[in-house]
């Protein structure tokens, strides 16, 4: 299963108005245990043994929107690590079921709260690390984060489109993408644009536009957004950004499924709505490449479902399936 990690396929997207651009979106979805995190999972446990932090038998703790502590599961369950994931009460049923039927400990906190309250799911991962003795993989700071994409998802992107890549749409959650992709593929072309998809209500956008003073906002998309900057979010590296409502990215999310039978994730909605914005604006032919971050098997009960938009009023603009 190991091995099956990357090297997912990238694919043109036709039914979608793409301007003068082509727009190529890779399927992280395809992923073994479903996202694009099964890179970083993996990445972090390579070198934690490598280094010593993990011995057989030591616990992990994280603090996941969902896909991390599924990758982690996966692997930690492999190798023999029981792992606790402390998830913020948004993330959708499927991901948490995920969790317990591997058999995580799964530890739900407040999504209403911000980095420095003790609730925040952050703060309190790194308290239980500290208390129960366990290996605090924190994908936010943790540079091995970083190095899975700058040797895997940049050389893969840089190869699949043989150099011709002159925009790279990301979103941020960790940050580990946008620097570690980002970083191998400005090596390699120094002019291509990095482009941030970020949700409204998000600081990063706000904050890459010189936009400082903000409140964060909430949003539903999940996965990507912070009221912070990590520490593996290097805003450098990013040209463009784009903010995109929840109303954009449910309706891109259904429309990647509707048009394309791309089965993806909310964020990735919110990475199309920003690749489409900005392949619009654009006046000469660009390749663009844009990621599906994760399955939309584990949204069937949010953006899916017909009731659940309804009640969050995102069912107006929502594409028919
Ligand atoms: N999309 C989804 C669904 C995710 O779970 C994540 C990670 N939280 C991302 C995108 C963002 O990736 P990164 O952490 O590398 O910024």
């Amino acid at each position: 299963m190991l091995d099956l990690i990357g090297n997912t396929p990238l694919l043109q997207l036709h039914r979608f108005d793409t301007g003068c651009c082509r727009l190529l979106i890779k399927l992280e979805c395809n992923n073994p245990n479903g996202s694009i995190k099964d890179r970083t999972a993996l990445s972090i446990i390579n070198a934690a043994e490598k280094n010593g932090d993990l011995c057989p038998g030591k616990g992990i703790i994280e603090a996941t929107a969902g896909n991390t502590g599924i990758s982690l599961a996966a692997i930690a369950r492999m190798k023999g690590y029981p792992l606790t994931t402390v998830v913020p009460d948004k993330m959708s049923r499927e991901k948490i079921d995920l969790l317990n039927i591997m058999g995580v400990h799964v530890v739900i906190t407040r999504s209403d709260v911000s980095r420095g309250h003790p609730d925040y799911y952050l703060d309190f991962a790194e308290t239980i690390s500290r208390e129960k003795d366990l290996f605090y993989t924190n994908q936010f700071a943790n540079t091995a984060n970083i190095d899975a994409h700058y040797r895997t998802t940049g050389p893969e992107l840089w190869q699949q489109t043989e150099g011709q890549i002159d925009a790279f749409v990301c979103g941020v959650g960790t940050g580990g993408t946008l620097t570690g992709a980002g970083r191998y593929l400005k090596e390699h072309n120094p002019d291509i644009d990095i482009v941030l998809a970020d949700p409204e209500g998000s600081l990063l956008a706000p904050k890459v536009k010189g936009q400082s003073g903000m409140e964060a906002g909430s949003w539903l998309v999940e996965g990507i957004g912070e009221d912070f900057v990590p520490d593996n979010c290097d805003l450098s590296l990013i040209d463009h950004a784009f903010s995109i409502t929840d109303q954009d990215a449910f309706q891109h999310t259904r429309a990647l499924f509707s048009r394309e039978l791309i089965l993806a994730g909310t964020s990735s909605g919110v990475l199309l709505a920003a690749a489409l914005q900005y392949c619009q604006q654009q006046t000469q032919p660009k390749t663009v490449v844009t990621l599906a971050c994760d399955t939309g098997y584990r949204y069937l009960s949010k953006a899916f479902n017909a009731d659940w938009l309804e009640q969050h009023h995102l069912a107006g603009d929502c594409e028919t399936l």
